[in-house]
């Protein structure tokens, strides 16, 4: 018998219908004899709805009373599975964050969980119950409720499963796992059985939207095993887990991320002196924009010319600011394009393998795709590209690094 805390998100609970689903499934799980901890997300576009009724009011809510009004859409939900469960016979007892008593800090609108309480839970288990918990919620210590920031629940699941001690915290969805790369660009994308916390979080940030980033660094910190599942299809969907095990299958490159999301900037004609990287990147953090890939070439006629990137949303104020600085240090020029894109292979067994990064730029090579900026860590190498080449380089590198599906007769 195990104890698994499942998490369903705002899809897999969007309608009335898919509701009493879920508590089909929930009771097909108790009977086959495993405790259970239900974490639910609001119904689809309800806490939109609720962000979107709060602006009517404020053009800048208050924090505070934001989360008042947004952590109502899990409390709907959450009651409703409950009922339904009831109906179907299986015993269920649903709470708000409050009630469990979800400790959190109090920045409201980002809150992070400091404590979880976990008595009336375990009671509720021992006594046969199916526990609902709303996720995307707590409290502080004043007793405000506070949320935890926009797709939420899927870090409730993790740290309940961690509190608790689960064997597994599954996160249902609406696709049937981690994919090598996004289907919608490669039609030969094959699901994962298995990757690491430290792939997840980088397919994660680098743009794969499968779960909450938060959630995966709660998840590796603590070693709870994760997996994500389709809702309402059978299969095994991925697993999250630590062990990178060596074995001769273990592909080099787990998966291909990818996003649109940037915007290219370079000061040319950079007078080439110590502290000068802090010059020109001090007023850009100070402006409290994020930086992502960094790159200053060498330097002739003791000028050198530097590019960075920076989330397209904060393009034209970086640019402004960046004009500023290159007339008060004498720079050339600025220069900068959105039309980027950035593509990045992942893998812990880029490691133990040399050549990776080399067999990537022939790939892109070979399509004649120009390579625009590069920068690797020790699981991943990514490119910055003309973004109108995007698709056919996440194609072409996923063809090289042997992650195609088999492909079936007649395709
Ligand atoms: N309902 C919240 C949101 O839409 C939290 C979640 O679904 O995870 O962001
Ligand atoms: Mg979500």
């Amino acid at each position: 018998m195990a104890l698994i805390v499942q998490k369903f998100g705002g899809t897999s609970v969007g309608t009335v219908e898919r509701i009493k689903q879920v508590a089909e499934k929930v009771k097909k799980f108790r009977e086959a004899g495993d405790d259970l901890v239900v974490v639910l997300s609001a119904m689809s576009g309800e806490t939109n709805r609720l962000i979107d009724l709060a602006k009517q009011i404020s053009e800048q809510p208050v924090p505070r009373e934001l989360d008042v009004i947004v952590s109502t859409g899990e409390q709907v939900t959450i009651a409703l599975l409950a009922m339904a469960l009831n109906d179907l016979g299986v015993p269920a007892v649903s709470y708000t964050g409050n009630q469990v008593r979800i400790l959190t800090d109090s920045a409201h609108n980002k809150a992070r969980i400091l404590q979880i309480d976990d008595q009336k839970i375990r009671e509720d288990l021992k006594a046969g119950r199916v526990v609902v918990v709303a996720g995307f919620q707590g409290v502080d210590e004043n007793g405000s409720i506070t949320t935890l920031g926009r797709g939420g629940s899927d870090t409730t699941g993790v740290a309940l499963a961690a509190a608790l001690k689960a064997d597994e915290c599954q996160i249902y969805t609406d696709v049937d796992g981690v994919y090598t790369t996004d289907p919608r660009v490669v039609s030969q994308a094959q699901r994962l059985d298995k990757i690491t916390f430290e792939e997840m979080l980088e397919m994660a940030s680098l743009g794969s939207k499968v779960l909450q980033i938060r959630a995966v660094e709660f998840a590796g910190k603590y070693n709870v095993p994760l997996r994500v599942l389709h809702s309402f299809q059978e299969g095994p969907g991925t697993l999250i887990t630590i062990d990178e095990e060596e074995s001769m299958e273990q592909p080099i490159i787990s998966g291909i991320a990818f996003n649109r999301d940037e915007a290219k900037l370079t000061i040319r004609g950079v007078p080439d002196t110590p502290g000068v990287a802090f010059k020109i990147l001090g007023p850009i953090s100070a402006a409290n924009i994020e930086v992502d890939m960094i790159v200053q070439n060498v330097s002739h006629d003791n000028t050198t010319d530097f590019t960075f990137t920076v989330h397209r949303n904060d393009y034209e104020k970086a640019q402004k600011v960046l004009q500023n600085t290159a007339s008060e240090i004498g720079a050339r020029e600025v220069i900068g394009d959105t039309k980027i894109a950035k593509v990045s292979i992942v893998g812990v067994g880029m490691r133990s393998h040399a050549g990776v990064a080399s067999r990537m730029f022939e790939a892109l090579a070979l399509e004649s795709i120009n390579i625009q900026m590069i920068s690797t860590s020790e699981i991943k190498v990514s490119v910055v590209i003309e973004e109108k080449y995007l698709e056919l380089a996440v194609r072409a590198l996923h063809t090289a690094f042997e992650l195609d599906a088999p492909s079936r007769q007649g395709e």
